[in-house]
């Protein structure tokens, strides 16, 4: 998912470019108004932690774009081209690292989320492209 930030910034092409020029295979693109049932469903996993809040109110404050690609590795390969969470010290040469920043917020604002696990992959997509 292109976060919010991404999308107003128009840094959606250079990130999903970045993506495919490492050579994996774009098989579904989407721009979505995200709701807050979908955004609870997506970041479960976080419910309770003193950011869930401020996180749910980030990623509904405006379009997110998901995006499906394949190939080998891709799950891996993709967080490694997010780098780390926070946008600070996500290495340069990273997506986060390169175009990232703190904003001062309750919420890390960094771009890209990335599913962590073929598991997650399978959920989110069924929750953002519906397949
Ligand atoms: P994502 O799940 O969005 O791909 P991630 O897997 O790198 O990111 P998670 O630990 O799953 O990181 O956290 C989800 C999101 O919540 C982060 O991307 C960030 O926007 C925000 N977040 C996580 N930890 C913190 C924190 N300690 N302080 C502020 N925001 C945070
Ligand atoms: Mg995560």
């Amino acid at each position: 998912l292109i976060k919010p930030d991404g999308v107003a910034r128009n840094l959606t092409g250079i990130i999903l470019a970045r993506i495919e020029a490492k050579g994996y295979q774009l098989v579904d693109l989407k721009m979505v108004q995200p709701n807050r049932d979908l955004l609870q469903a997506h970041y479960a996993e976080h419910e309770g932690k003193p950011f869930f809040d401020p996180l749910l109110n980030f990623m509904e404050s405006g379009l997110l774009v998901a995006a499906r690609f394949a190939g080998d590795r891709v799950i891996e390969g993709v967080r490694v081209l997010c780098g780390a969470t926070d946008p600070t010290t996500a290495a340069p040469g990273t997506i986060r690292g390169d175009f990232g920043r703190d904003w001062g917020l309750a919420v890390q604002q960094n771009l890209i989320h990335a599913s962590d696990s073929e598991e997650s992959a399978k959920r989110e997509i069924k929750i953002w492209l519906g397949s």
